[in-house]
């Protein structure tokens, strides 16, 4: 087997009041938090999610003279953004792309939660565009968000659901879970790079729009691009990419699966996706974006329901509560560098003003890394 289990833990490495505790991931050894949020060194930053091994040292977000990355994106946002005039590049953006032969001129990736809601309905509604929307079906939808789901689509928008095949996708979690210890990992890059994939070499459509930047939480971007990277859903070679951390083609080899198996979950090609003249934005970048404010958006105008209940691990209701997988994804990376899902939250939350850190670092107390096992 390639995985054996059980396998056999040394515990004592993970022991309380270690004096020299080893260091994961390239971790910081010394753990800094932000004196405004909640975040703190130890989070990593997006990354070149296909090229992750085990043996990936995380780059993390940095907090220099007590102040996170994230805090400084968002007080340079207060201080320096015109809204006005990112909306009307947003709208010569608009113009140029927008058909009126009815095709479509975007293409939307979202599983039907708060934000894909927004980013598609304000795009047609408001901005007169023609969107395609595109779903990368989770893991394993809650009920609730899959009710959620459908109410975006029956707010009058074509989709496109694709499910990858549920054997293949079962045992690529289930490598990822164990060699890396990031379940969510498939899901991830099926959300990331599908998209900007299908757009490129199958619907030529030449606008992709995501919602907001990773530098919102932390990312070291560049403040003053629109787009998103290509290096974060492009590799030179598809071939090369690795999945749970392993090869491709040791994937192939080792598991009877052959390369078809994989094809929904590679990036597109870097030369493939330039040729193809394709643009991926991001929608925060053109206008404000306020998570709750997005909530309540789409409560408003797409019957959006938050969660019937608290979501384990934290205290909100409303955020990522379509997939049953989230529960664990943020429980292992509370384990991997002890940020829950409260910290993830709140961190935020604290930015925009809706809590005090005070009572966020009291939440994170309370919730982060509290375990879920409403779906065993
Ligand atoms: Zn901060």
């Amino acid at each position: 087997m390639f995985f054996p289990t059980p396998r056999k833990v040394n515990l004592q490495k993970y022991k309380e009041g270690l004096n020299n505790p080893g260091i994961f991931y390239g971790l910081n050894s010394k753990i800094e938090f932000c004196k405004l949020c909640t975040n703190s060194n130890q989070k990593p930053n997006s990354e070149r999610e296909y090229k992750h091994v085990k043996q990936t040292n995380k780059p993390t977000i940095k907090v220099e003279k007590g102040i996170c990355n994230a805090c400084k994106v968002n007080d340079y946002k207060k201080e320096n953004i015109d809204w006005e005039k990112r909306e009307k590049q947003l709208k010569k953006l608009c113009d140029k792309f927008r058909k009126n032969n009815g095709d479509y001129d975007c293409l939307i990736p979202g599983s039907g939660g708060k934000d894909s809601f927004y980013v598609s309905h304000v795009l047609k509604h408001k901005y007169g565009m023609n969107p395609l929307t595109l779903t990368f079906s989770p893991h394993l939808y809650t009920d609730w968000g899959f009710k959620n789901f459908k109410s975006w689509i029956q707010t009058g928008f074509d989709n496109y659901l694709f499910t990858p095949n549920p054997k293949i996708h079962r045992l690529l979690t289930r490598i990822s879970l164990e060699n890396l210890f990031h379940p969510f990992q498939p899901f991830i890059f099926g959300q990331n790079f599908l998209a900007p994939k299908l757009a490129a070499k199958q619907f030529n459509i030449k606008l992709v729009f995501m919602a907001e930047s990773p530098l919102e939480y932390g990312n070291d971007d560049d403040i003053n691009d629109p787009k998103k990277d290509p290096k974060y859903f492009c590799i030179d070679n598809p071939n090369n990419t690795a999945i749970g951390g392993i090869p491709v083609k040791e994937l192939i080899k080792n598991f009877n699966i052959n390369a078809n198996d994989l094809v929904s979950y590679l990036p597109i090609s870097t030369k493939e996706f330039a040729k193809s003249g394709t643009e991926v934005h991001y929608l925060g970048f053109y206008l404000p974006w306020h998570p709750q404010e997005i909530f309540y958006y789409a409560m408003e105008n797409g019957n959006f329901s938050p969660s019937p209940e608290r979501t384990p691990g934290t205290y909100s209701k409303y955020s990522s509560i379509d997939d049953k997988m989230d529960d664990l994804h943020y429980f292992t990376t509370f384990i991997k560098f002890g940020i829950g899902r409260a910290t993830h939250d709140s961190s935020h939350e604290v930015r925009n003003g809706e809590i005090s850190r005070e009572e966020a670092v009291n939440l994170v107390k309370k919730f982060d890394g509290e375990y879920s096992n409403r779906f065993e």
